[in-house]
């Protein structure tokens, strides 16, 4: 069961790449220039906190399930 949920405020992206460079496995760029999140509901961070706290514009949340807190 997942214990972690990214939401992606894909609008905000300013498409510099660093998610899909810090965290290939769950980050790509897509045709549109913004980054894709390929997984969302996720068991173990992983490579993922490293791509949301280096965000340069902070789009990238993610949410601890069980206590319904906000990560980042
Ligand atoms: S790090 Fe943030 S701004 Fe850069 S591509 Fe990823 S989501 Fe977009």
């Amino acid at each position: 069961m997942a214990k972690f949920k990214i939401e992606h405020d894909r609008e905000g992206c300013i498409s510099c790449g660093a998610c899909a460079a810090v965290c290939p496995e769950n980050w790509e760029m897509a045709s549109d220039g913004k980054s894709k999140c390929l997984k969302t509901d996720l068991e173990i961070l992983g490579c993922n906190e490293t791509a949301a706290s280096g965000c340069p514009v902070n789009v990238i949340h993610i949410k601890d399930l069980k206590t319904g807190k906000r990560l980042y």
